[in-house]
């Protein structure tokens, strides 16, 4: 069973004002499977409303009491784990597995947060005479605007919603349209876990208009998007002109560098892995793998090798490694990309088209020789493509992995401990990781530079990102 997903406005589950709905569809069959409410410009200003009423007594609570509501809910969060799984497989398509892992990971996030809360200091700073005390002193920024994508429908949320309410901040989220009932049960957590009414609402809808109207209102003071580059501007610009501080979590083209002198098949095996998770709809995903010349046909066998075997189906049926995009603007882009390569002198090792079933599948891909023009050695592909290119020396590499404007993750495979540190210092990334994939922790921060974004959702960053800094002084008479 698929429930249909409602309004969360000032602590009651509602439909829209004027009973708008949108269809979500299971992208295992493209068949419709329930209806999400459509909040209209009605709906939002009774969010604002509360958000700022949530505001005042959220705030006021103090972070010891914060910390143990953050907590109830992740507890409610794990107990309900095995049903929100299901949702979210059902609605956004990844294997029940991976959306285990997401809701646990969710849940470990919400828990780091909670102890955040009761880790924010403010500072005595030494003053110039004995009779002064100067402090500077954290505060919620204030109502808070979130903007949560359909690829992890859980922990998405979950980093905004978890930040902004252990900082002391209210916060509407924007939902993602495609995959709303598994948002929708982690929210009911913190709301079965008492969050008071106003403190958070979720709504749903047309996302430029929702954006428009909440960033525009006095009532929110701080905006939190995660989403493409070319919507993130557009977001970035409404908060500029309206002054509000903006974090973005933007679009990546990870380069993968694999030197001759690591272990090449084995890293081969453990790339390919990471690669077709979540059908590589992941902004962490390893997509240019760049591999140094006398290791590349070894690489590229051990790759096709360990992709190849990789069942895709329904992510329900516990056979599945791999579930269907989650849309078909995704599937049509895939192609888009693969036939462009192809043209332009790539060769298809494997995959390079759509299973003839039902669904939004694609099968994984491997793209070997892709010149540097390809379109899918430029845009983000968001997918399960991966593109193999050689390099000549750490040089090359480096120069390759610098070339486009995103900068979010890195991975580097290399047995010396110097280029692991030249690949470290001089790639443009928010994050890199060398012979592994560690990232994403909620103890670890989580952000990218250049187009990929500004701003962190992870370690003790991710609170700051809801806290102003305030001096005060204060004289002895
Ligand atoms: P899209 O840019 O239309 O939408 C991406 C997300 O942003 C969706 O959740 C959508 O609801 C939201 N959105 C779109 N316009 C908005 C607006 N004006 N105001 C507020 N929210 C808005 O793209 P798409 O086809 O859904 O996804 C494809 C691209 O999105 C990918 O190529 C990828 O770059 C990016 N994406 C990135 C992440 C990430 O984790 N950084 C997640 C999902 C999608």
């Amino acid at each position: 069973m698929y429930p249909d997903t409602q309004l969360l406005i000032d602590g009651r589950w509602a439909d829209a004002a004027d009973a708008r709905h949108l269809d979500v569809r299971n992208p295992a069959t493209g068949q419709v499977i329930g209806k999400v409410a459509h909040a209209g410009i009605a709906d939002l200003d009774r969010a604002l409303a509360a958000a700022e009423r949530g505001f005042a007594e959220w705030s006021a609570r103090s972070a010891f009491d914060r910390a143990a509501i953050l907590r109830q809910a992740a507890a409610l969060l794990r107990e309900r784990s095995g049903d929100v799984a299901r949702l979210m497989t059902l609605e956004q398509g990844k294997p029940l597995a991976e959306a285990r892992m997401e809701i646990g990971r969710g849940a470990e996030v919400i828990d780091w947060l909670a102890g955040e809360a009761q880790r924010v200091y403010d500072r005595v700073i030494p003053a110039r005479a004995p009779n002064v005390t100067q402090t500077a002193v954290k505060q919620p920024v204030g109502p808070v605007a979130g903007f949560a994508p359909w690829n992890f429908p859980v922990n998405q949320i979950v980093r905004k919603m978890a930040g902004a309410l252990a900082a002391g901040c209210s916060i509407i989220v924007k939902g993602a349209e495609e995959t709303p009932a598994s948002g929708a049960a982690l929210v009911a957590c913190f709301v079965d876990a008492g969050v008071p009414a106003g403190a958070i609402a979720l709504v749903f809808g047309t996302p430029a208009e929702i954006s428009e109207h909440l960033i525009a209102s006095p009532v929110i003071r701080k905006v939190s998007f995660t989403g493409s580059t070319v919507v993130g501007r557009e977001i970035a610009a409404l908060a500029a002109r309206q002054l509000k501080i903006v974090t973005l979590e933007l679009g990546g083209h990870a380069p993968v560098l694999v030197f001759a002198d690591c272990d090449v098949a084995k890293a081969a095996r453990e790339i390919a892995l990471i690669k077709y998770r979540n059908a590589g709809q992941t902004c962490l995903s390893p997509t240019r793998i760049l591999v140094e010349r006398s290791a590349y046909p070894a690489f590229v066998e051990a790759f096709v090798a360990a992709a190849r075997p990789i069942r895709l189906g329904d992510g329900l049926d516990p056979d599945t490694q791999m579930g269907p995009m989650a849309n078909p603007r995704r599937v049509a882009a895939m192609q888009r990309l693969v036939d462009d390569a192809r043209a332009r002198g790539a060769t298809v090792a494997l995959g390079g088209d759509a299973p003839d079933r039902p669904g939004y599948f694609y099968n994984p891909t491997v793209l070997t020789d892709v010149p540097g023009d390809a379109l899918a050695m430029n845009e983000e592909p968001f997918g399960p493509l991966a593109l193999i290119h050689p390099f000549d020396g750490l040089e090359d590499a480096i120069a390759e992995a610098n070339r486009l404007p995103y900068g979010l993750s890195t991975y580097v495979f290399t047995g010396s401990s110097l280029t692991a540190r030249a690949c470290s210092r001089r790639i443009e990334s928010g994050m890199v990781a060398v012979n592994g994939f560690g990232l994403g922790h909620p103890e670890t921060p989580f952000g990218g530079m250049k187009d990929s974004g500004q701003g962190q959702e992870g370690g003790s960053e991710a609170i700051e990102a809801f806290l102003l800094t305030r001096f005060v002084t204060v004289t002895d008479l």
